[in-house]
């Protein structure tokens, strides 16, 4: 139990994500960057994105749909673009990478993504991120603006807007991750304990938790019932929810709140309950 998540958060959202049927996400490559051929920035995209498919908490899939040279930055073609431009530079010279993600309400429905080879050289060997900006580590920053990450402040992260291009972003770190665990789950079977998304995703008697990063199936114990065991109950809002009791060794706590307590209903800020509709 995270009782305080938000406050320890640093990674930020744009308010958007990719519906699940967006999968496997199809990408391009389009133009040049100097000094990199065309099989190393392709090499260079494939490791980018098989960074962020491996988290297996959002279970993403991408697949490489090859060279365009038709496509325009910035239009909602439906084509997700990796733009390399060596001849005309047109967002400000300082800015190593540009996205561009095209939302409906809370959906995302296009990206594209610009990597300035006009004011900035590039390289594939971890160059330094300073006179030379690695292509590995700007195409993963930028697909994960495209996954629905924002910047994050936290200083070692792939989102962190000085490390585009640095190497050190080709690697998430623990922040980035948690950025993308929380805009994507993976559904699982339903049952008590498996990852929602909502209600729908549980068993019928079932509802969705969010429970600081975690979305989980769970049951209400308001009606004198107990909680499964590793399970506490806790109030929700008007409801009294079994969540995941850290004291009794299932998680990480950073709390004081549930040590101790067995069997009573528990305040816990920041469950929120998704119901059937
Ligand atoms: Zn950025």
């Amino acid at each position: 139990m995270i009782l305080l998540a938000a406050s320890a958060l640093a990674w930020d959202s744009i308010g958007a994500t990719w519906p699940p049927e967006s999968f496997p996400l199809t990408w391009y490559l389009q133009g040049t960057l100097p000094g990199i051929s065309d099989a190393e920035a392709e090499a260079a995209a494939e490791a980018a994105f098989d960074t962020w498919a491996a988290e297996s908490c959002a279970g993403l899939s991408f697949q490489n749909g090859g060279r365009l040279t038709d496509a325009t930055l910035g239009e909602a073609d439906g084509r997700a673009v990796l733009f390399l431009v060596s001849d005309t530079w047109g967002a400000e010279s300082t800015l190593v990478s540009e996205p561009r993600v095209t939302t409906s309400g809370t959906e995302i429905v296009d990206a594209d993504a610009a990597f300035n080879g006009v004011d900035y050289a590039w390289a594939v060997d971890g160059a330094d991120g300073r006179t030379r900006m690695d292509v590995q580590s700007a195409f993963t920053h930028e697909i994960g603006h495209w996954l629905g990450l924002w910047h994050s402040t936290a200083t070692d992260a792939t989102l962190n807007p000085s490390l585009d291009g640095n190497p050190e972003a080709r690697d998430l770190a623990s922040d980035d991750v948690e950025g993308l665990c929380s805009l994507y789950t993976v559904a699982g079977s339903g049952a008590q304990g498996e990852a929602c998304t909502d209600a729908s995703d549980c068993e019928a008697d079932l509802i969705c938790l969010v429970d600081g990063t975690l979305s989980y199936c769970t049951s209400l114990c308001d009606t004198g019932g107990g909680c499964p065991e590793g399970y506490a109950c806790f109030s929700a809002g008007d409801e009294a929810v079994c969540a995941v009791d850290a004291s009794s060794g299932g998680g990480e706590c950073g709390c004081s709140a549930a040590s101790g307590a067995h069997g009573g209903v528990l305040v816990a800020l920041g469950l929120i309950v998704r119901r059937r509709r």
